[in-house]
């Protein structure tokens, strides 16, 4: 590597740690530390988080592209079957990652993506990887892993109207504890 490429790859690093940072800082607590495992799985790496906490205005956004009227005339497609509340991101347990190497292109991040290495880092240390899904394959997508789908813990969202006392839920819907 010459110097203009060297201080392109250390830029870019510290660019990937402040993105993994500021994702961290709207996590829920019992996400986290599966989280920091994760990051210690892809130190070293230009894995970056480009999405963490997801407001529930913000999933009613993304569960409309696809299906409503004025969506299909822009030529959108389906991109998730989760209902506001009913996605781990509502509730601080999901992130998605991108590979920001130096060298790619923006646009051709997703394609470009060695989306294997994500999905086994994550695997290792006990979260479910997009990837595996049957339905809508999410390769970038990385979430906590419960014993009940988060279609449950979505209806306890519907019923209070509000995301509260998510800890306690949680924790007791854990698939395991590290
Ligand atoms: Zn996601």
């Amino acid at each position: 590597m010459n110097k203009d490429e060297q201080d392109k790859a250390a830029a870019t690093m510290a660019y990937v740690e402040m993105r993994r940072e500021s994702i961290r800082r709207k996590l829920a607590d019992v996400y986290l530390e599966y989280y920091d495992a994760l990051c210690d799985e892809l130190d070293g790496t230009y894995w970056m988080p480009c999405s963490g906490l997801r407001s529930i205005e913000e999933q009613l956004a993304l569960y409309n592209k696809g299906r409503t009227q004025e969506s299909l005339a822009k030529g959108e497609r389906i991109v998730t079957n989760a209902r506001p509340g009913f996605s781990p991101h509502n509730w601080g347990c999901a992130t998605d990652w991108v590979e920001n190497k130096p060298y790619f292109d923006w646009s051709d991040m997703w394609k470009k993506s060695d989306w294997v290495g994500l999905g086994s880092a994550a695997r290792r240390v006990g979260l479910v990887w997009g990837g595996d899904f049957k339905n809508i394959v999410d390769k970038p997508h990385v979430e906590l892993p419960l014993k009940c789908p988060w279609s449950e813990i979505g209806r306890i969202y519907m019923a209070s109207g509000k995301i509260v006392a998510n800890e306690a839920i949680l924790q007791n819907a854990l698939y395991y504890k590290l």
